[in-house]
């Protein structure tokens, strides 16, 4: 077991308030929120007869991939390698790789997964990443599933012509040790983009190249089985749109306070609720009779709207971080400041950099601690 806070909160496990007895900083995870974003995503999917291949980028963590799975998804998307081994060692399967690689090191350890078992695809965007993937796969004696990674607009990895996707199709396609199963578009910057109409608009641009790619593939002969992409803010538009197979979204089981901008489904309702949180003391009080808390940018991510503070499940106030371990509590006009020793419990601004930070997930229902998930891929950037 890696070195936490775990080591002190353990010993509330079980116990009633767990909640409110946390040693802090440490990150929640509220279990019934979790649970209902789950659901709903896996519901959604599957009403629209699509599939979901949730992206671990935002939890790192096997307990929730494992959650996911068996609530339906196809598989878990990861960022990274060093992400993918470590959920396939925690035994989540079948991972995919969605972004390109350039160190011949790093496919060998894949390709070295793939002969213990591991499900693995992964996408190229250039004739020598094919070369590599495909040595390297024919040397540890494998088959690897290989997608074209396509920019529909992102401006960061892709090929961006039907005529480019198609080579590199053919090029996958020929090679013995490689399987050419599909394509990936993913469009970032539709994401957080807050006014659903816009969203809308945006994605339909997007989508649309990646459609002329895929039908390109067709008269080809290379027809792709997959489709992959979309995230948590234009899921909605996959789902109706149907350009994808399949959505990658990773934030919709956390969520945060960039995202609870975007008017996921056009209704100004939450879609899916605020799971993710971290809980802290205030640990002293300032000339100006402010709450400070035990927790900065060590403790959340700061690329997002400041984290509102809740004591009791209300809302108190904002928390402006003045350090790398500390925070001010701005609080409503009105509120009471909390005293010393008071555990706050925080929403954060960015949910995946958040978890990143974190040894561990501390899984709360109601009030009641029910379980520590380590966040196996955590600090695995590589
Ligand atoms: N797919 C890819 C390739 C991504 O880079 C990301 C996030 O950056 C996602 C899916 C998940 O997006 P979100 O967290 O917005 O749901
Ligand atoms: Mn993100």
């Amino acid at each position: 077991m890696r070195r936490g806070v775990a080591g002190l909160n353990e010993t509330w496990l079980g116990a009633r308030g767990g909640r409110t007895k946390l040693e802090t900083p440490a990150l929640v995870l509220d279990a019934d929120a979790f649970d209902d974003n789950v659901q709903t995503l896996a519901r959604m999917a599957n009403a629209a007869g699509l599939g979901l291949r949730p992206h671990a980028k935002s939890h790192k963590c096997a307990a929730i991939a494992r959650a996911q799975i068996e609530a339906g998804a196809l598989g878990i998307a990861c960022a990274k390698i060093g992400e993918l081994l470590a959920l396939f060692e925690a035994g989540i399967n079948p991972l995919m790789l969605t972004a390109p690689v350039a160190s011949r090191r790093k496919i060998d350890r894949l390709t070295e997964a793939v002969a213990r078992g591991a499900e693995i695809s992964v996408v190229v965007d250039r004739a020598a990443l094919v070369a590599d993937y495909a040595q390297s796969a024919q040397e540890a004696g494998v088959r690897l599933d290989v997608l074209v990674e396509c920019d529909v607009g992102q401006r960061r990895t892709g090929v961006a012509t039907p005529e480019a996707a198609v080579a590199l199709a053919r090029q996958i396609a020929d090679e013995p040790s490689l399987r050419f199963v599909g394509v990936q578009g993913y469009a970032g910057f539709v994401q957080h983009v807050f006014d659903h109409e816009a969203r809308r608009a945006e994605n339909r641009v997007a989508m649309g190249r990646l459609l002329a790619i895929v039908n390109a593939l067709d008269e080809a002969g290379l027809p792709p089985e997959i489709v992959t992409g979309g995230g948590t803010g234009s899921h909605l538009l996959d789902l109706e749109d149907k350009v994808l197979t399949e959505v990658q979204a990773g934030s919709y089981v956390f969520m945060d306070e960039d995202y609870r901008r975007v008017d996921l489904h056009g209704s100004g309702a939450d879609v899916f609720g605020t799971a993710l949180f971290v809980a802290v003391t205030v640990i002293a009080h300032n000339l100006h009779g402010e709450a400070i808390v035990d927790a900065g940018s060590k403790s959340f991510s700061v690329d997002g709207p400041e984290p509102r503070a809740y004591l009791d499940g209300r809302e108190i106030g904002r928390i402006t971080f003045v350090g790398d371990e500390f925070g001010r509590l701005e609080a409503i006009p009105g509120k009471p400041v909390p005293p010393v020793g008071m555990r706050l419990e925080c929403s954060v601004p960015h949910c995946d950099p958040t978890a990143n930070l974190h040894d561990f997930l501390h899984v709360v229902r109601g009030d009641k601690l029910e379980d520590i998930w380590p966040i196996e891929a955590r600090g695995l950037s590589d």
